[in-house]
């Protein structure tokens, strides 16, 4: 890894995407991450104006994202969990205990989704009890 790396933003974009409750907004920003992927600068600034308009909780964990990449930087290691800005009760995790994955609740009533490593469906974060699975 080498210094001054850019935060990924569009990774993390990339997996709450196809998640968006509004449709138009989902397509928006699927066009606007396949233009960041070709190298596109001014989508990456087009990028930092749509998470904006994202849910707010989808922006608290953006948030979370950024301030672990942050302490990255600084070469501190974190734990899954350590930064947390975002309520358990509008977090996905995976039924893994042990597993880091975790997804905002972008709203109430959606299907959860899956963790992207063990491909079974994500639960609430207030109701994992750590040890299932
Ligand atoms: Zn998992």
């Amino acid at each position: 890894m080498s210094e001054g790396e850019r935060f990924p933003l569009g990774v993390w974009m990339k997996q709450i995407a196809p998640r968006l409750p509004s449709k138009e907004q989902r397509e928006r920003l699927q066009t606007l991450l396949e233009r960041v992927e070709r190298g596109d600068i001014e989508a990456e600034f087009d990028l930092d104006d749509a998470v904006q308009q994202l849910p707010s909780t989808a922006q608290d964990w953006l948030r979370e994202k950024y301030q672990g990449y942050l302490q990255k930087q600084r070469g501190m290691e974190l734990l899954p969990g350590q930064i947390s800005i975002l309520p358990a009760s509008q977090r996905w995790v995976c039924q893994k205990g042990d597993c880091g994955e975790d997804e905002p609740v972008l709203q109430e009533g959606e299907e959860p989704p899956e963790c992207p490593r063990h491909h079974r469906k994500m639960i609430r974060a207030d109701r994992r009890t750590g040890d299932a699975g």
